[in-house]
């Protein structure tokens, strides 16, 4: 080698050191995860409030599960989290895992390489119905990451208004809680709640014994006010912890009126009492909540102007709260 070659080759790592010195990770800065009262703390104690983006579900959108596309969101967006939906029902997971899966370990693989969190999404309406297959999924995703301190488990998404907490969903927790603490001790499980994810008080008077499992709180600003704000804050003083994976800007069908106002008031809500959030969702749908304009590339790069007004809002929002973490 020559010497000139070997002073650029010093010079490169010596470079990449410092760079790397000065831009820690939000995992390098939080480390581990762990839950305490109503809030999640990382390695320092400190507490921690992440913010990102839900992808959509996998079998629907699978061409923005790529590593480049996580990289961007981290990069342009700013996001510390991201969520991995894996569809399950509807042509997902339970008819194509051999399809589905590799998409859900592309993102997980991405997050980790980029120093971000992010969450193991079972997307299902139905989940407790089938726990043998949530096993199996989840046996899989604790043993190949359960060391990594990027990784949360979100086991059932959306349990549906007609269900039981303590007969159905409860249970149906405890049994794959059980599964993926075989093989994971401590990081972070996100529980579903009873009526999309709203009915968190009811899980509050009858928590499952798991010192870190949080609670799944999902809202969509056009439709759901003051009364579930009540329903968190009644839980949250019950001494539970909540997690908002899911959110949209506009009404609860993911479509009609992006209601700026009231996007806002959760925010502060969620400010308030440090409750990490996803923006439901990484899409090009033609719907309010989607985050992209139809069409755009699969790798991230996306100009402003090719996101949705639902997308620059949330992005805005993500960088303006996310960057005051990383100011000295
Ligand atoms: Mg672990």
């Amino acid at each position: 080698m020559n010497i000139k070659l070997l002073f650029l080759l010093v010079l490169g790592v010596f470079y990449h050191q410092i760079v790397k010195c000065q831009t820690p990770t939000i995992v390098d800065r939080y480390g581990q995860l762990r839950v305490e009262g109503s809030y999640i703390l990382g390695q320092n104690g400190d507490t921690v409030q992440l913010r990102g983006m839900s992808m959509f579900w996998s079998q629907w959108m699978g061409q923005y599960y790529n590593a480049s596309c996580i990289k961007w969101l981290r990069d342009d967006w700013n996001c510390t989290v991201v969520r991995a939906a894996l569809g399950v029902e509807s042509g997902g997971y339970l008819e194509n895992p051999y399809e589905e899966v590799p998409k859900i370990k592309r993102v997980v693989d991405a997050a980790i390489k980029n120093g971000i969190y992010v969450i193991i999404d079972y997307h299902s309406h139905e989940a407790h119905k089938n726990p043998a297959a949530a096993k199996k999924f989840f046996t899989e995703m604790a043993k190949k990451y359960g060391t990594y301190p990027n990784v949360m488990y979100e086991i059932y998404n959306e349990p549906l208004q007609e269900t039981s907490w303590s007969k159905d969903i409860k249970p149906y927790a405890e049994s794959i809680i059980s599964t993926i603490r075989t093989y994971d001790p401590d990081n972070i499980i996100i529980c579903g709640t009873r009526q999309w994810s709203q009915l968190v008080d009811e899980a509050a008077s009858d928590p499952i014994k798991d010192k870190n499992t949080v609670y799944t709180l999902h809202y969509y600003a056009a439709s759901h006010g003051q009364s579930l704000r009540d329903e968190a804050e009644a839980a949250i003083k019950k001494g539970i912890a909540l997690f908002v994976s899911e959110f949209g800007t506009c009404d609860y069908s993911g479509n009609g009126t992006l209601d700026y106002e009231a996007s806002k008031i959760w925010w502060d809500f969620l400010d308030k009492y440090k409750i990490s959030w996803c923006n439901w969702s990484i899409a090009d749908k033609n719907e309010t909540a989607s985050a992209l304009q139809f069409g755009v590339s699969w790798s991230g790069n996306w100009k402003i102007e090719k996101l949705s007004p639902s997308g620059k809002f949330v992005r805005e929002e993500i960088i303006k709260k996310n960057s005051i973490l990383f100011q000295k």
